[in-house]
């Protein structure tokens, strides 16, 4: 950034108070709260490339990316242009248009699913994937009401998927694969329907399909976490998850973090998975509201208005979202090489946190897969919700402070994804690590 931050949160704070007295927490999505970390949340003025400047013009190195969405940067001139252009023609029309088509053509060519619908967000995209599986697997069984997910796994706010999204309380009911809300208004009922295993254990996931198989429509996963901070599936968990097909459930690949993030495929692509349905969100719709989901033409032909399971939207397919979505989608396809410099960069980064802790003298475990990082603050490797859980988060809040107080805007939480962008460069590598170094010294002051 060009612009040194100096400590002035004046106008963010004044914001922040206005904000809590008509928007609870004065947030309109929990973690932009700072709760986890302290300190006064960052009113976002404007974003441009790599950065983002605050409402007192402060400007940061950005590495949240609207929490994925941006993949090509901040005020992509496509990206912009596209959305202007179709301003011009109205905001919103309730009927089909020509962009629906084309980005539906272009998705489903990029990821190989046959049919695709659109909807608003990441949350409707599964919220109505699962109700497809129901309705499809039913249509043959009707027993089959109940769904896995993975414990620590995060698939959007729908009430079936609030259900063992990260408490470290491991109960023997959620061993034997029943599962509480983890939110206050999902009632126990609504849980119960949803089973809980944990993410890498094929043995665990082998078990349950054993026990109750005949009973599940749908396995839910995120292909590579990014919600529990970064988590990389090995490849005997990813056999296991293949192997619910064979009892009759259908498996759901999550991608809405991932999707065109880890590759043009997504971690599909990139990890070779053959999902039945796939969700996806955020890069889809290159920073405007959009969520989607997709597979075999046999399963989506069960969707309204020919099939019997409903599912509907007032701006889906919205026009300024479609044209957003397709500029993206498009540079990505243009300049796929893209995915390799975000590989580069964000491994370079990973490397450098890693011989940093190291020198300062902190425990620090670093998972990276394309241009997903999480720094977890302890000693050991994670692959699970309980091993991340370990992390120390105090120390991890003291990091966050010292870089941002630094310019550079880390994900406030310690169990989330970075994201890095088309527009980092490697002098923000550097301006990063240099940032890094003394947040490191700060993090160890008790
Ligand atoms: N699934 C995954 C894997 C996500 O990361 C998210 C959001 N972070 C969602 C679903 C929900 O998407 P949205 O916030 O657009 O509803």
């Amino acid at each position: 950034p060009d612009q040194a931050p100096g400590t002035s949160t004046a106008r963010s704070e004044a914001l922040f108070q206005r904000a809590q007295r008509v928007i609870p927490g004065g947030v309109n999505s929990p973690v932009r709260a700072f709760k986890s970390v302290g300190g006064t949340p960052r009113f976002i003025a404007s974003a441009n490339g790599a950065t983002l400047t605050d409402a007192d013009g402060q400007t940061y190195l950005d590495y949240i990316g609207s929490w994925g969405p941006m993949i090509l940067g901040h005020n992509h001139p496509a990206v912009r242009e596209a959305i202007v252009e179709a301003a011009q023609s109205g905001t919103s029309f309730g009927a089909p248009s020509e962009r629906e088509v084309l980005l539906a053509e272009l998705v489903t060519r990029l990821t190989g699913t046959e049919k695709v619908r659109f909807v608003s967000s990441g949350t409707e995209a599964t919220m109505s994937a699962l109700r497809l599986a129901r309705g499809f697997t039913g249509h043959s069984s009707p027993e089959r009401k109940y769904t896995v997910k993975f414990r620590g796994n995060y698939h959007g706010h729908a009430d079936a998927l609030l259900v063992e999204a990260g408490s470290g309380l491991m109960t023997n009911a959620a061993a034997l694969g029943q599962a509480a809300p983890s939110s206050a208004g999902v009632p126990p009922e609504y849980a119960a329907l949803t089973l809980v295993a944990d993410y890498n254990d094929p043995a665990g996931l082998d078990r349950l399909i054993q026990e109750r198989g005949h009973e599940i429509a749908a396995v839910i996963f995120e292909p590579v976490v990014g919600n529990a901070g970064v988590l990389i599936p090995s490849a005997e968990f990813l056999a296991a998850l293949h192997r619910v097909k064979a009892a009759g459930a259908l498996l759901i690949a999550d991608e809405v973090m991932t999707g065109f993030r880890l590759s043009l495929r997504g971690a599909s692509g990139l990890l070779n998975l053959e999902p039945d349905l796939t969700c996806w969100g955020k890069i889809i719709g290159g920073g405007l509201p959009v969520g989607a989901y997709g597979g075999r033409a046999e399963i989506m032909d069960f969707v309204s208005p020919i099939g019997p399971v409903y599912q509907a939207g007032t701006l889906s397919g919205n026009p300024l979202a479609m044209a957003a979505g397709l500029a993206t989608l498009r540079e990505l396809e243009r300049d796929p090489d893209i995915y390799t410099r975000l590989e580069r960069y964000t491994a370079a980064l990973g490397e450098g946190l890693t011989s940093l802790a190291a020198e300062a003298g902190l425990p620090l475990t670093v998972n990276q897969i394309g241009s997903m990082l999480t720094a977890f603050f302890l000693e050991g490797e994670v692959h699970d919700y309980g091993q991340a859980a370990r992390a120390d988060t105090a120390a991890f809040g003291r990091w966050f402070q010292a870089l941002l107080g630094a310019g550079v805007y880390w994900a406030p939480s310690q169990f989330e994804s970075i994201f890095v962008s088309g527009a980092h460069r490697e002098v923000d590598l550097d301006f990063t690590l240099t940032a890094a170094k003394q947040a490191f010294s700060a993090a160890k002051e008790r």
